[in-house]
This record gives C-alpha cells, sequence and structure tokens, in this order.
C-alpha cells in the first residue's frame, strides 16, 4: 500500500488538485474493470485509438478519488481528488512498478523470446508451486502495460516471480527491464515474430538479451547464446557436449517422449507427456531451471511427468435450462479466479450469476486470508449462488461471505449424486476447479448434449477485427457493426456483448425479434432494426429499438402508433434508395418526406443511409460512386427540412476498405468482423472467428465398384476407405458439396465429398490419408480451410455458408 503523496514522488508529479492523504492498493486504467474505485489509482493512457482523458468523469462517478494525467482537466468536476499531472502517464504508471519492484528482494526469472514465454512461465509454475510461493504474469500478460500490471501483484510472502517480457520493436525493452529487474534471465528461443519490427535477427537477439543486464545467471539455447553474453553467466542447453545441459537422447513414443541430459557430469532422465518439438523445446527450459535451483531429482521426474497443457483459454457454452457456462475448470488461484469473474461479467447481464469452485491452492498466505480474498472477489463481482466443493473452501469461505446462497459439498462425487438440473435456471455459471479435482464431469452435466458438430467462436479473434478495422476508420467516425442473422451465425448475444464491451456505437439487425433477443440479454448499445413492420412495433417500442423508415407507409402507420402511444422524439432511420432496388425513399420522394418530418415531432432521425450494391467489385466502381452522389444530395435535400443534424451512413465492409472517402459519420460493418475481407484489398490482418468442426463417426474400407450414399452416386473406382461424418444438410451443410464438390479437413489434408449429402450425415474419400482414425476431428471451415473457399465449391459466397450454419450446431465460445 502506498501513499498518493509517495507516489507523487516517486513520478515526479505536480498536483493539479489536492484531498489530501489516500491510500493505493490498485491500479487502474478501464473504468470498465474498476472493483475497487476507492482505493484505485487511475491512469489516464493515451493509446493508439483512446485516450483515457476521456473516461475521468465516468471513474470520478464510480468512485475513483486518485488519478494521473497528462494534460489539464476542469478540476471542479472532481471534488475532494487527487489529480496528479505527469508529462507521460505510462512512463508514470511504469516508475510505480519499478519503484513497488525494488521492495522485494527474493529471485525474480525474467522470461523473453519469440514463442513459448507463457508456457514456459505455466510450466515453471506447475512444476514449482510446491516448493515456493510464486508470483507471476496473468495470462500472458507481457507487453508496456501488462509488465507494470503484473510486477504490481509482487507481495512479501512470494518467495519467487516469474514475469514475461515481450517486445515488437528496439527500444521498448529497458522499460520492461527496470520494472521487471530480473535476478535470473530466460530466453526461450528466436523466431519470426515480429521481424517487420526490427532491422536483422542480430538486432533483435540483443534487443531480448537486454532485459539480462543485471541478471546473475541467463537461461537458453546454447546456439542462440554462445558469444553474445559473458560466459560466466550463461546456462546454456543444447545438443553438443559443451553445452551446460547437453541433451544426449530423445526418444519419442506414442504420447510421450523422454529426454535425457547430461548435467555436471550426471545424468538426468525425465518424460513429458507430449511428442511435438515445441514442448520438448520449452520442457528443457524448464529442466534447466529446476536443476539450477538444485530441486531433488526424483521431484523433478515425478513433476515433468504430470506436466500438462496450457490452455488459458475460457470456455463459454450454452448449457441445459438456459444457462450460460463459463468453463474453466483447470486452475484454482486468485489471479485467474478474477479473469473469469470479470469475463463473466461481460457476458451475462441480465443473468443470475452462480460460481461452482474446488478448494484453491496457493501457498503463503494464511488459509483465512485466501479464502477472505476468494470471498471479496465473488462479493464484488455480484456472484449469488455459490457451490462449494473441497473441504476447506466449505469450512473456511462461509464466515466471509454475505447473501450468497452456499451450498457445500466435500467431493465431486457427492455433488454429482445429488446434482439435479432443475435447480439452475437462467444464470451464468463459473466452474472453476484446480485440476486434480476433475470439473470436466460436472461442465458435462450441465452441456447441452448434442451430437458432436460444433460451431467455435474465438471472441479474442473478433475483437483483434474490430481494432484492425478501427486502423482504417477516420477517427470521428462512427461504427454500427451488423449482428443481424444471429450475428452471421456466429450467435447474436455472445457476439454483441463482446461488441458493447469494445465500445461499438450502434448496432444492426434484420428483425424486431433479433433486437429484443440483444436487449433480454443486457445489451444497451442502441439497436437499428432494418426491417421494421406494423407487427413488431410494440416490441420496437418496448425494447427501444430504432427502426429503419424506408417508405411513406411505414412512417405514417408507426406515427400513428407512436401517437397512440404519446411518444414523441422517437429515434429512427431513414433509408434511401439509390441503386440497390431493395428498401428506401426514391430521390423523387424526398421533397414530401422531409417536409413530413419537419413538422412532426413524433420522430427523431437519428440517421440517414443508403445500401451500397457492388462495393467489393471493382468493375462497377462508378455505380458506386454514383450512389454515393445520388445519396449525397438526398442528405442534402433532407437536411434543408430537417432543423437538427443526422448521421450519414452508406459504407459496409468491402466499401471501408475500397473506398475510404465514403466513410461519412458512421459505417457498417458487417462481415469484416467476422474475418473476411471481401474487397479482397488484404491490406487488413482479418483473424478467423468461426471454426464449424466434427468428427469421424465410422471409417469403411469398400471395394472397386462399390457405392456410397443415397441413389449410389459416388462409385469408387479403387479399393477405398472411406470416412462418415457427423454433419448433413440438416446442419447447413448444402447438398451442393455433394459428390466430389466439396471437402473436408481431417489431419492438414483435403478430403472429398463423395456420393450425396445426407440429412445428418456426409461420406468423404480419406484414403490418401495416413493415419486417419475414427473420432478425428474434420474442419469443415476455418484456420486451414477458408470459407471463402469452401462458398466457392457450392457456388455462393461466405455469408450463406456462415448464416446457414443451423441452430442445432452447439456454439462454443473462446476467450483467452
Ligand atoms: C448486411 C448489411 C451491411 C453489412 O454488409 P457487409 O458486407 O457484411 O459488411 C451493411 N448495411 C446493410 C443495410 C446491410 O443489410
Amino acid at each position: 500500500m502506498y501513499t498518493v503523496q509517495e507516489l507523487c514522488n516517486v513520478i515526479n508529479g505536480t498536483f493539479l488538485l489536492q484531498e489530501g492523504e489516500a491510500n493505493i492498493e490498485h491500479l487502474a486504467f478501464d473504468t470498465r474493470r474498476l472493483q475497487q474505485p476507492a482505493t484505485s489509482l487511475f491512469f489516464a493512457l493515451k493509446t493508439e485509438h483512446n485516450d483515457g482523458h476521456k473516461f475521468l468523469v465516468t471513474a470520478y462517478k464510480k468512485g475513483v478519488r486518485n488519478f494521473i494525467v497528462s494534460t489539464a482537466v476542469d478540476t471542479i468536476q472532481f471534488t475532494h481528488s487527487n489529480i496528479l499531472i505527469v508529462e507521460d502517464v505510462l512512463a508514470a504508471l511504469q516508475q510505480i512498478a519499478a519503484h513497488h519492484r525494488k521492495h522485494f528482494h527474493y529471485p525474480v526469472i525474467g522470461i523473453t523470446g519469440s514463442n513459448g514465454k507463457t508456457i514456459v512461465k505455466e510450466w515453471l509454475y506447475q512444476l514449482l508451486h510446491e516448493e515456493y510461493n510464486l508470483v507471476r504474469s496473468p495470462k500472458s500478460f507481457n507487453s508496456q502495460i501488462g509488465v507494470a500490471l503484473s510486477v504490481w501483484l509482487m507481495r512479501h510472502d512470494n518467495n519467487l516471480g516469474l514475469f514475461e517480457a515481450g517486445i515488437s520493436k528496439p527500444g521498448e525493452m529497458e522499460q520492461l527491464k527496470a520494472m521487471i529487474q530480473p535476478t535470473i534471465g530466460l530466453i526461450t528461443n528466436l523466431g519470426e515474430a515480429h521481424d517487420e519490427g526490427f532491422t536483422s535477427r542480430d538486432q533483435k537477439l540483443s534487443e531480448k538479451l537486454k532485459l539480462f543486464e543485471d541478471a546473475k545467471i541467463v537461461f537458453g539455447p546454447l546456439d542462440l547464446l554462445k558469444g553474445k553474453l559473458d560466459d560466466s553467466l550463461l546456462f546454456t542447453w543444447g545438443y553438443q557436449e559443451e553445452a551446460d545441459l547437453f541433451i544426449s537422447s530423445i526418444q519419442r513414443f506414442a504420447i510421450r517422449t523422454a529426454i535425457t541430459a547430461k548435467y555436471k557430469g550426471k545424468e538426468v532422465n525425465i518424460d513429458i507427456p507430449f511428442t511435438d518439438d515445441a514442448s520438448i523445446e520449452n520442457a528443457i527450459s524448464c529442466l534447466g531451471v529446476l536443476l539450477h535451483l538444485g530441486i531433488d531429482e526424483a521431484v523433478i521426474k515425478k513433476r515433468f511427468v504430470h506436466l500438462h497443457p496450457v490452455d488459458m483459454r475460457l470456455q463459454l457454452m450454452h448449457g441445459i435450462n438456459e444457462c450460460l457456462v463459463v468453463n474453466d475448470s483447470y486452475s484454482a488461484d486468485t489471479v485467474s479466479l478474477k479473469i473469469a469473474l470479470d469475463f463473466m461479467q461481460q457476458q451475462s447481464s441480465g443473468l443470475r450469476r452462480t460460481a461452482i469452485l474446488s478448494d484453491f491452492f496457493e501457498t503463503g498466505r494464511s488459509k483465512e486470508d485466501l479464502y477472505e480474498v476468494i470471498a471479496r472477489l465473488l462479493q464484488e463481482y455480484k456472484v449469488e449462488k455459490l457451490i462449494t466443493i473441497g473441504k476447506e473452501m466449505g469450512e473456511l469461505l462461509p464466515a466471509f461471505t454475505r447473501n450468497i446462497d452456499i451450498r457445500s459439498f466435500a467431493t465431486v462425487e457427492d455433488f454429482l449424486l445429488e446434482f439435479r438440473s432443475s435447480l439452475f435456471y437462467k444464470e451464468i455459471i463459473l466452474i472453476k476447479g484446480a485440476r486434480k479435482f476433475g470439473f470436466e464431469r460436472i461442465v458435462q452435466l450441465f452441456e447441452k448434449k448434442m451430437h458432436q458438430t460444433v460451431l467455435e467462436i474465438n471472441l479474442n479473434a473478433l475483437a483483434h477485427n474490430l481494432k484492425e478495422y478501427k486502423h482504417i476508420i477516420n477517427p470521428g467516425t462512427k461504427i454500427m457493426a451488423m449482428v443481424k442473422a444471429f450475428a452471421y451465425g456466429s450467435g447474436g448475444a455472445e457476439i454483441a456483448s463482446v461488441l458493447q464491451y469494445h465500445n461499438i456505437d450502434y448496432l444492426g439487425v434484420a428483425y424486431a425479434d433479433e433486437g429484443v433477443e440483444l436487449i433480454k440479454a443486457g445489451i444497451n448499445t442502441p439497436v437499428m432494426v432494418m426491417n421494421a413492420e406494423e407487427s413488431s412495433f410494440q416490441s420496437i417500442v418496448d425494447y427501444n429499438l430504432q427502426p429503419v423508415i424506408f417508405s411513406f407507409e411505414l412512417l405514417s402507420k408507426f406515427k400513428a402508433y407512436l401517437e397512440q402511444q404519446a411518444m414523441i422524439e422517437y429515434p429512427v432511420h431513414i433509408e434511401i434508395e439509390t441503386g440497390m432496388n431493395r428498401l428506401g425513399f426514391a430521390l423523387t420522394e424526398l421533397e414530401e418526406l422531409g417536409s413530413k418530418l419537419a413538422g412532426d415531432n413524433r420522430f427523431y432521425v437519428a440517421s440517414v443511409f443508403s445500401h451500397l450494391a457492388a462495393s467489393e467489385e471493382q468493375e462497377q466502381d462508378a455505380f458506386t460512386f454514383l450512389q454515393a452522389q445520388r445519396f449525397d444530395e438526398a442528405c442534402t435535400i433532407l437536411q434543408h427540412h430537417i432543423s437538427y443534424s443526422f448521421l450519414r451512413h452508406i459504407s459496409n465492409s468491402a466499401a471501408i476498405v475500397r473506398h475510404p472517402g465514403l466513410q461519412m459519420d458512421m459505417v457498417r460493418l458487417g462481415i469484416g468482423l467476422y474475418g473476411i475481407e471481401t474487397g479482397h484489398k488484404e491490406v487488413l490482418n482479418l483473424q478467423v472467428v468461426a471454426t464449424l468442426r466434427s468428427t469421424i463417426a465410422q471409417l469403411k474400407k469398400v471395394k472397386a465398384g462399390d457405392s456410397i450414399s443415397y441413389n449410389r452416386r459416388g462409385v469408387v473406382h479403387r479399393d477405398s476407405l472411406i470416412a462418415t461424418i457427423r454433419v448433413g444438410y440438416a446442419d447447413g451443410y448444402s447438398r451442393q458439396f455433394g459428390n466430389g464438390k466439396g471437402n473436408m479437413l481431417i489431419r492438414g489434408k483435403l478430403a472429398p465429398v463423395i456420393g450425396t449429402i445426407c440429412m445428418d450425415m456426409t461420406m468423404v474419400d480419406v484414403t490418401d490419408i495416413p493415419g486417419v482414425k475414427e473420432g478425428d476431428e474434420v474442419i469443415i471451415f476455418g484456420p486451414g480451410l477458408d470459407v471463402e473457399k469452401v462458398a466457392s465449391w457450392a457456388n455462393t459466397i461466405p455469408y450463406e455458408i456462415m448464416t446457414g450454419v443451423s441452430q442445432r450446431v452447439k456454439r462454443i465460445y473462446f476467450h483467452e
């Protein structure tokens, strides 16, 4: 805990406003994540796309009273606050982290390298947490901000620190080093990641090695470090005898690898439950550290056998009885609990919050302290119902909670025996437990039982794609995200929650029912409904949706409805017909429309827009500009009648990229969010959001001349191996893919569809895929098999394939 005065001295700040002493326990820069405002210090950070100064008032309203800013603010609005002004807010955050770091004298391992940082850090944690009370970077917090927040977690009862440092250009490591101040260094490898930021590999290496300037020992591959640092500092590993840890043999078996090494003249053997190169390399890095720390050889052997994959992804899925399930069934510590609760909060609006937790394992603080911290987090995140599993949690936690309904079980088995699905209804349920409790069994209870075809949605990729578009959208232009048709098949409410979290300005849906679903799920971003009709007026008004008015008929009917409800200034959007010939007012109707709107206080025209017919096609660019010109004329006429200004918008995803001049006041971003660049300019680095995957139900050997599937259309001309896949046209896998048109990805190879597609199943020819097995994963589209390409096999476009995945296919959401 620090006083504001002390921190002011550390960062050389000046008080713009000084209230008096205040104690600081938390560092904050995101008003959406404020938990303990009274003891938080808020940093008004400026990033490429945002400026924390814009959120100062929000932070104040939420109870923050201590701020660090870099531009003068109107202090009148911040009574009883301390406001410090500095030149660079990020630098101040880093100075505070570095200052905090200086209070601790236990060893700190700084980990850098191109790949594997997080895995090595997490594995060291798995391997060492019984000997040490570790403090480590959460998730992959390794950036200029992430490192500051990680180091801030250091406490006096820890006795070993593990921090990651990641850089993407020269000059960044100095700050990270000042914060981490590692006494032990570890570099994993040097790969291609972020090559573009550096002039050469050598430059990249020497930048990374700056992390270790004051370290007493540095671990790393011999090939990489030889001659690069003072020999007396080095602890190298490699396949040459001169390495400190000489790897003499690596033997791969079906599901494990045996590694033999020589260290200080003695042979060391470990077995790891992995067979891939990266895991072997990462395990060797960890082995060096354990040997150096003097961990007993028998202990080392035992620990490596039990290494488990680092899956930092939280899984969100729809479960029984309209529940949402957040699956985090592989870790139980307070840092990851906070991350999981944060995610739950982002996704849960409207749903009651429930948590199922096992005993937690964190050494170093007393059990009472630990369970008090857990109780406080549950309380802060408004968990209403708690199920504890394990002796400690059940005995110690209840003393620290108020108003939480707690049920305790000694073991998972006890819980399974008493489980009744009717006890859970419309809740978001966090399932989080230490690995050894085997909470997978609990997760299974909540899963809706369906066949094994799933559409996997990567929510991080969605957020990434939005950011990519923000780079090329003018700073003053608003963004409406199109989430019609179940967010292009990806799931309306889940997608909308993420977009709302990232401050999207508007959401767009096709029909009122889609909008109602969003509001019911707790969305409070304005929603535009493109296809309003009389029968939906009531839900539109009840749920505060904003309809598009595209004809005089609709205008007068909606007006009558508003009159009847005695409502005025209801927000609407006006659609103009400029060449799509779908919906909208013709140019010739606009004088009349303008005068009707002008003399009427029932409506408030929030925006005027039109839709481009061929924004992705270069051959049609002249027509696109003609549409834009007509739209411009239309806006001029309407603005002439309407006394206030309204937003103008015409661009969809392809136009944003291909016609930046048409971005106007707002753009309507659709398919691009889901990772597809329809304009084919490849100026954006989009990530795939949706993966449709299934499994092989059965393998069959057939003889040359045999036929496959209905009506015997698929005849094989050689002895073949045929796989039956659990997906059919009822899942949205079109019959167009039949008879060799479509292909699926199995073990990295394309397998052609053979015969006609059935309702629930499809057969593919896997004769040429070595090692194929029943149960193997099959990618229908996703990373490695572009949905564009899949669409072309069925003579259609990605939009149709994505929105066609039927509702019986379970959606699973990932968040890293
Ligand atoms: C669907 C839709 C969009 C989004 O189009 P994308 O090509 O997916 O970006 C924009 N505006 C309107 C009116 C739409 O119907």
